[in-house]
């Protein structure tokens, strides 16, 4: 039985399986690899998912949901309709999906996954992703960091000598950079750093407010359908302007069309601000992995935005070589995490590599520290595992008494970069109870150690009576008990999910809508003509004629949001 890998990503998801001995995407039913990470629910209350819920976005708003990979571990639910999901079940609902096109694809049952999550995920985060792969019924094998999935899809884990190299990752969400060191034969990550409000969506901003500026309009005055096909207008128009040196942006706003054309070089002059930012992140994680942009050794583009050429252009200026990129940038963390799959069932042709990641934050605890003479002040952070260490890792700091008499010390565990520890977000506690002595006499050994699964343990030893006191973290917002898990899983059964092969005509009247809202006069007309005979030949149950006609009316859609 195959193990399959996934990219769950905020914008796009993909699956990957090995196969004759390379990794290969699996296309979903609508032909396509990439399957938007968007959740719908429709009027039988079933569960839309991809391409179908995407075009949703604009005709059912509030039926639909996008971007809730950002939510991941958090406590934070949801509504959609009657339903109400956790981040992690509507994850779910795509990894489902992505398990049955695996399962039609293979002509075969699949259960096991290894699934990719962004590097800097904390436990919470990682756990919600593996719950999520439960939810759906899959057996998840373990869980990747993006970067390290993506060096291994270019091969990188096959090096004899040590490099070291960088993920420059650009998505739909966010910006991630990760540094990543192969050393004998262990995939380090040596630092992460990233950009949470920098994106591809960005990019298509900027294109937004020069349309808006050279037309003279106000996006105020627009109404929300407009707005949304001004900003699908603005991706069209980017993406053009990755394999064309000009595009253009056409709007229609109460019969009045207004346009603008644009070439490469106006687009990068418009975007300056974004590509000054895409730097900063680079230098940080240079920083904090302590070495010199001339020593990494290859740099590889990953999330759909790099194949901006001012992107590539940017980042070969920073590193004075040409990056990897001839794996589709959005493929490749699916591809490494199916042969990280591979790996695991020992595929005689490729090197075994043990992978660690780093702590996405810094761990520390509560101390007081010393103002004058005998005054202390509480509440200051005394890092113990500093942000971006490679994990697993073990370290020890040593703690006294502050006043006579003390028989309490008060262990407070905080994750965070502040120097206050209000500043930080608070784990969990251990009291412990030392003998009477003096001031600064009795000492305290803390351990922490935090493992590959994001599990921070404490260790509190008493230097004098050698007594230890242990505190084991995995407690995270929204966690769930076994019995809780047991029971979504039952209440998940009885949801509807919509028929995956009726998945073609769905997305027709989808976005046949879509396109209707967005139209107006005779265009409008045209639209409702296509709908209604399609509609018609639905009704015919006559497959043949109606997959005729779903390729054609496809074809008029096509043209049609070129020429909105
Ligand atoms: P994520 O990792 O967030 O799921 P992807 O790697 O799939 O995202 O990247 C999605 C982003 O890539 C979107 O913002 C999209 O606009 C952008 N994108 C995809 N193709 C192109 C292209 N040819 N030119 C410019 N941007 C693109
Ligand atoms: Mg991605």
């Amino acid at each position: 039985m195959s193990i399959i890998g996934i990219d769950l990503g905020t914008t796009n998801s993909l699956v990957a399986v090995w196969e004759e001995g390379q990794a290969k995407i699996i296309p979903n039913i609508l032909n396509k690899n990439l399957t938007p990470s968007v959740i719908s629910v429709d009027e039988n209350n079933e569960i839309l998912v991809g391409d179908v819920a995407k075009e949703r976005q604009i005709t059912h708003p509030e039926y639909t949901i996008a971007n809730f990979k950002r939510f991941m571990g958090a406590d934070r639910k949801f509504k959609l309709g009657t339903y109400t999901f956790t981040p992690e079940e509507l994850s779910s609902f795509i990894l489902k999906r992505l398990k049955e096109d695996a399962e039609s694809y293979l002509g075969e049952e699949v259960i096991e996954a290894v699934i990719s999550v962004p590097a800097y995920f904390n436990d919470a985060q990682r756990k919600a992703t593996k719950r999520a792969g439960e939810l759906a019924g899959l057996k998840v094998e373990r869980l990747i960091s993006e970067p390290t999935a993506a060096a291994i899809a270019y091969g990188l884990h096959q090096e004899d000598d040590e490099t070291q190299f960088l993920v420059f990752d650009l998505g739909g969400g966010t910006f991630d950079i990760s540094i990543l060191e192969l050393f004998e034969g262990v995939m380090e990550v040596k630092s992460i750093a990233g950009d949470n409000f920098l994106c591809g969506e960005d990019f298509n901003k900027v294109l937004v407010e020069y349309f808006i500026e050279t037309n003279k309009l106000n996006l105020k005055e627009l109404d929300n359908k407009e707005v949304s096909a001004l900003y699908k207008q603005a991706e069209l128009c980017k993406r053009e302007l990755s394999v064309k040196d000009n595009a253009a942006m056409i709007l229609r706003v109460d019969e009045k069309t207004f346009e603008i054309a644009l070439d490469r070089i106006k687009f990068e002059k418009l975007a300056a601000d974004l590509i000054m930012r895409l730097r900063h992140p680079v230098e940080r994680a240079l920083r904090d992995a302590d070495i010199h942009a001339s020593e990494i050794e290859a740099v590889i583009l990953i999330g759909g935005s790099t194949r901006m050429p001012l992107v590539r252009n940017v980042v070969s200026k920073m590193f004075n070589k040409l990056p990897y990129s001839n794996i589709n940038p959005d493929e490749s963390v699916a591809l490494g995490a199916c042969i990280q799959g591979a790996l695991k069932e020992r595929s005689s042709d490729l090197k075994e590599l043990i992978l660690t990641d780093v702590s996405p934050y810094t761990l520390g605890v509560e101390v007081a520290n010393r103002i004058e003479g005998q005054k202390y002040e509480a509440g200051y952070f005394l890092p113990i595992i500093e942000r971006n260490s490679p994990v697993p890792i073990s370290k020890v700091e040593q703690l006294s008494t502050i006043s006579d008499n003390q028989t309490k010390i008060a262990i407070k565990v905080y994750q965070g970069e502040s120097r206050r520890v209000e500043n930080n977000i608070f784990l969990g506690e251990l009291g412990i109870v030392v003998p009477k002595d003096k001031a600064g006499m009795q000492g305290v050994a803390l351990r922490y150690t935090y493992d590959i699964n994001g599990l921070l343990e404490v260790e509190a030893t008493i230097l004098s009576t050698e007594r230890k006191e242990t505190l084991i973290i995995e407690k995270s917002p929204g966690a769930m008990t076994n019995e809780e898990i047991k029971e979504r899983m039952l209440a998940l059964k009885d949801i509807k999910i919509h028929p995956r092969d009726k998945t073609e005509n769905t997305l027709i009247l989808a976005r046949g809508e879509r396109l209707y809202e967005e139209a107006l006069g005779e265009k409008r007309e045209y639209i409702a003509g296509l709908l209604s005979e399609f509609e018609r030949i639905l009704s015919t149950q006559d497959l043949r004629l109606i997959e005729k006609k779903a390729k054609l009316i496809s074809k008029k859609f096509d043209e049609l949001e070129t020429y909105y």
